[in-house]
């Protein structure tokens, strides 16, 4: 009797049952996470509501508006549109960025998704360090070749982080310009609106791409640029702990030892390197408790150095000096063989 007993308390258990909880939504993967062309938040935003078969503006404010805004205007969350709960501003790719919206907005999907991953489709790893002023455009721009390419190979349509950035007009994969109107109704495209699908226009529904062949010859500093920021991008997820402004502010010394090293080989480069020089100082000395401009600042001073956006923020400081050391001291071989220090830098500004 006793060992059936036994047999039983082994087959019913008295503990209960351990069942993992289910997420409220869709754990939905998000795209390219690592690399340039990471999603973006408000692309995964719209993919979310598409899964559930809801509008966009139903998804926010029935389930997501209640996390993100404050208590005293909950009650009538649920009947307010879109650009009412994140504001005018926010309603813009700037909602992508590095705004404390977005850290709500981003904070709402985690809970709500049980994911872990969605503030790399922001900036928000760079918050504090990178000024985000002008970063972001106004409106959605896009490559219309891309969004051709992913219907005709049958790929999930989605919008890259990339294509927020106000500096970035180009794609590099097609060599074509991004557009920032519907080719139909001219009308521009708000990030998140009630209605948004992706590839197609807010207003009159259209498909936004094609696949018109449009090269365009990209200049170097524009590629230096998009490259920097996809590079930027990709480099959130690997790094082992967001970076810090003191941090930064010792990479850059060094970088400015390296180029006043590089002056005291050769007084000729002070034309090419005194203004980028003389703006490192200014963010190393007077503005050291301020935001970095990536744009005029970092990627520039990054590549005359022949070091990449993803290496200065993933290297430590010995690993930033090493590079230094290094790239100095083949430029110094290249340069006393051709008996001329004109390539001590990347000198292409
Ligand atoms: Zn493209
Ligand atoms: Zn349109």
């Amino acid at each position: 009797m006793s060992e059936q007993n036994d047999i039983y308390t082994d087959l019913w258990s008295p503990q209960a049952l351990k069942i993992r909880p289910c997420s409220r939504l869709f754990s939905l993967k998000p795209i390219g996470i690592g690399t340039s062309v990471t999603e973006s938040l408000s692309s995964y935003l719209c993919r979310l509501a598409d899964e559930h078969c809801v509008s966009l503006q139903k998804l926010v404010t029935q389930e997501i508006s209640s996390l993100i805004i404050d208590h005293q205007h909950e009650q009538n969350s649920t009947s307010r549109s879109i650009s009412s709960i994140f504001g005018n501003s926010d309603a813009k790719p700037a909602i992508n960025g590095m705004r404390d919206m977005t850290r709500s907005l981003v904070d709402a999907l985690e809970q709500l998704t049980f994911r872990q991953d969605l503030h790399y489709l922001s900036c928000l790893t760079y918050q504090g360090v990178i000024k985000d002023r002008n970063l972001f455009r106004h409106y959605k721009a896009w490559c219309p070749q891309c969004f051709q390419q992913q219907k005709q190979e049958k790929q999930i349509v989605y919008e890259p982080l990339l294509w927020s950035f106000k500096d970035v007009n180009y794609c590099l994969h097609h060599n074509c310009q991004l557009s920032d109107r519907c080719p139909h109704c001219d009308s521009q495209q708000r990030a998140i609106a009630n209605n948004s699908c992706l590839g197609f226009c807010d207003r009159c529904k259209q498909w936004l791409g094609n696949n018109l062949n449009d090269e365009v010859e990209i200049v170097e500093k524009e590629r230096q640029i998009i490259t920097g920021i996809g590079e930027l991008i990709a480099t959130a997820p690997v790094l082992n702990s967001p970076p810090t402004l003191p941090e930064l502010i010792q990479k850059l010394k060094l970088i400015q030892f390296s180029f006043e090293r590089s002056l005291r080989q050769d007084l000729t480069q002070f034309i090419a390197l005194g203004k980028v020089l003389e703006q490192l100082k200014i963010a190393i000395t007077q503005h050291q408790d301020k935001p970095l401009n990536l744009v005029n600042l970092l990627i520039p001073v990054c590549n005359l150095v022949n070091i990449s956006v993803a290496q200065f923020f993933k290297e430590d400081i010995s690993g930033v000096s090493k590079i230094l050391n290094v790239n100095f001291n083949n430029q110094i071989q290249k340069t006393s063989k051709t008996s001329s220090l004109a390539s001590m830098f990347n000198l292409r500004a």
